[in-house]
């Protein structure tokens, strides 16, 4: 077990930089993932963490060792990549034993640890398969139990489920969240797909454009965003942003006016804010009421989809790139062409400044995931 401490980590391909100040610890044990989307350098953080990319400038210690200039086998990590990258000539078991028998471990120890892995796995009755015979997602598994096998203190998982079906890949991740608690040992998962960045992760950190957003729980990105990225990115469906004024706004609250002239008052710290500047009203779609009876939003019905456990309405709103999205009640009586007398509470009111920074929300966040 180790902890993986980053510090003014920047890496570049000649002179086009593509992270820059990377200051981050992955504690002993904990379970980080690297989500943003494509292109913002998660990949290639994870890459320099391996030792499979240079690191340009800064300091990469692993359990406290720096390892900026230590090979890839002495770091004490195994990586799992989304191509599984399995011998199709070996079966299971030797695939999952290649790393021991060329590290010359006693034959004995070699088949207790794949034994053992496998059965974590559930792969223990096909070790005589070869990979062709197997399903993407047993094909994952094999992947995984070559990692573990090998003991590391610290895994790398790079888009592990991105070859596998939306079905699966629930599975998967069902199966990832109780290997970790079994293992305990310091996981880092890069994704794309920000709700498996939620389901899996003890923290997250959110990435964009090569830099770091936002790193915290689950619970305090969704709660308390630091900004527009964030708040856009985490979340699902996605939240909506409403161009607003500043009316006035204190520490105790925020009163602003929207495009169609209603005033909202969000309970946010707006001690900073300047009245008559421009500002961003952020409201996620299951945080709309019918009944509005808290800060009325008028708007119509273009859209709607009923999922039945949730219905989902599309609706006009001036100044927006988007249909504005409510995520009401499946059983909620809404047609399309309707006229909403939206509510949305005070609470649950997200304001950000003429620069995307968040203004604090005032209500308490609900109680994070345990570290
Ligand atoms: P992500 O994993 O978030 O999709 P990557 O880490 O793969 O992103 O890439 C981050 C950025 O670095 C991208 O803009 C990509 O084009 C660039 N990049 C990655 N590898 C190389 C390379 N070998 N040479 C030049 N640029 C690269």
């Amino acid at each position: 077990m180790a902890d993986v401490q980053l510090t003014q980590v920047h890496k570049a391909y000649n002179d086009v930089q593509v992270l820059r100040d990377i200051n981050l610890q992955v504690r002993d044990g904990e379970f980080m993932v690297f989500v943003g989307p494509s292109g913002c350098g998660k990949s290639t953080l994870l890459r320099m963490i391996a030792g499979l990319e240079d690191i340009t400038g800064g300091t990469l210690a692993i359990g406290g060792r720096v390892v900026n200039d230590v090979p890839p086998a002495e770091r004490g990590i195994a990586m799992v990549f989304q191509s599984y990258a399995l011998y199709p000539h070996m079966n299971l078991f030797d695939n999952m034993a290649f790393g021991l028998k060329l590290a010359k471990l006693p034959k004995a120890e070699i088949d207790q640890a794949v034994q053992q892995a496998a059965k974590i796995l559930h792969i223990d009755h096909l070790l005589d398969r070869k990979p062709k015979a197997l399903s993407g997602g047993q094909r994952q598994r094999v992947a995984i139990g070559r990692a573990i096998v090998r003991k590391p203190e610290v895994f790398l998982f790079d888009e592990p489920l991105s070859n596998l079906d939306a079905a699966l890949r629930v599975k998967m991740r069902y199966e990832f969240a109780k290997l970790h608690e079994e293992l305990k040992t310091t996981m880092i998962y890069v994704t794309h797909d920000q709700v498996e960045a939620m389901t899996l992760a003890d923290r997250i950190v959110v990435l964009s454009a090569g830099r770091i957003e936002q790193v915290g729980t689950p619970i305090e990105l969704y709660e308390q965003p630091d900004n527009l990225f964030v708040a856009g990115f985490i979340g699902s469906p996605r939240m909506n942003f409403l161009p607003a004024t500043l009316l006035r706004g204190d520490a105790n609250g925020a009163e602003v006016k929207l495009a169609n002239g209603e005033t909202v008052h969000c309970a946010v710290d707006a001690a900073r804010g300047r009245p008559g500047s421009t500002v961003t009203l952020g409201a996620r779609p299951e945080h709309f009421t019918l009944d509005a009876r808290e800060n009325r939003i008028d708007t119509r019905v273009t859209f709607v989809e009923a999922l039945g456990s949730s219905t989902q309405a599309y609706c006009d709103y001036p100044g927006l790139a988007e249909p504005l999205t409510c995520q009401l009640d499946g059983r909620s009586p809404v047609r399309t062409r309707d006229t909403l007398a939206l509510g949305l509470p005070a609470d649950w009111c997200y304001l950000f400044d003429d620069q995307g920074r968040a203004f604090p929300r005032l209500a308490r966040p609900a109680q994070a995931k345990a570290a």
